[in-house]
């Protein structure tokens, strides 16, 4: 249980990893819990629901932004992505955030003795293989890497992911199971705007028209879970429904639509167990994500 804040603290920003180091190392000592969220920036009421939840388990907020290269698999999707940094600080200073960590490149993945940087990196285990493993190779390889080296430089005790990402969320349990961190992971449930399209950094490249066609990833979740509570009970028959619904679009290119376990990720050949329908669509070269919980 978090101890209550009774002192208004002013947030924080640093950029380097001796700062942070320091900073909660000091902390540390005074027995406060630390909560982390590690995001890529260009903060939305998504993230910041993960900050609500992080507050209630920790007494002390890192939030990191940090557009990572090494998960993106093109140069355009990294280049593109939203950067918002400013904005970012008031948003998470009023939200409770009371560190920011914002490093470099350079910060991030020191060049090493050969002149290379990124020499080292976590492989990501068996649930990064398929979805968005399959479609993106390399990117939960990325994502692990990227986290790891966070959860070096914060030792957090516990850090909040969003179910929005659910595959990187199951991969980021796997890799602290399997390499026996002591981070507490926590999910957080996906937030929405009021049209029902889950809230992501990569909505700010979509104009009014891509909007429209990205509707139809949301309307078609929502609608399988509704076939799926009235009885329908085979997931091949759901998979086959909730793409034709996207394919009514014109203007969205499918990447894939699986259902998994949603502990596992393993495909689903039942509804005996939770299963999560998983959604992958580009609208132009935006690639957008989401998921919905059909059953359990
Ligand atoms: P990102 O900045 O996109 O890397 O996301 C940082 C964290 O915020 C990840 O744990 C995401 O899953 C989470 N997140 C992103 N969008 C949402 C959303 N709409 N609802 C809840 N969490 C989200």
């Amino acid at each position: 249980m978090a101890r209550s804040r009774n002192t208004i603290q002013m947030m924080k920003t640093v950029t380097t990893i001796v700062e942070t180091r320091e900073l909660l190392d000091a902390l540390r000592k005074t027995g406060a819990r630390i909560g982390f969220i590690p995001t890529m920036g260009a903060l939305h009421d998504g993230h910041l629901s993960l900050v609500r939840l992080a507050k209630q388990h920790a007494d002390f907020l890192v939030l990191s932004s940090y557009v990572n290269p090494i998960q993106f698999n093109s140069l355009s999707d990294f280049e593109l992505y939203p950067r918002t940094v400013e904005e970012d600080q008031g948003r998470s200073a009023d939200a409770g955030v009371d560190l920011f960590f914002h490093p470099s490149t350079e910060e991030m993945y020191p060049v090493g003795d050969d002149g290379e940087r990124e020499r080292c990196k976590v492989k990501a285990g068996s649930r990064s293989l398929g979805l968005c493993g399959a479609s993106r190779p390399g990117h939960f390889d990325g994502v692990c890497t990227v986290v790891t080296l966070l959860f070096n430089i914060v030792r957090p005790d516990v850090a909040v992911f969003g179910e929005k990402d659910f595959q990187q969320l199951r991969v980021i349990e796997e890799m602290v199971h399997d390499v026996h961190s002591p981070v507490t992971i926590l999910g957080a449930p996906t937030i929405r705007d009021s049209d029902g399209l889950a809230l992501s950094s990569r909505n700010l490249r979509l104009t009014a028209e891509d909007r429209f066609h990205a509707l139809y990833i949301s309307k078609s979740l929502f609608h399988a879970k509704e076939v799926v509570a009235k009885g329908e009970r085979n997931p091949e028959r759901v998979r086959k429904m909730v793409i034709e619904n996207l394919e009514r679009s014109k203007g969205l290119r499918v990447d894939y639509v699986e259902l998994v376990h949603a502990e596992t990720l393993r495909s689903a050949q039942s509804f005996d167990t939770p299963v999560q329908l998983l959604v992958a669509a580009f609208i132009r070269d935006v690639r957008l994500i989401d998921n919905i919980r059909l059953l359990g």
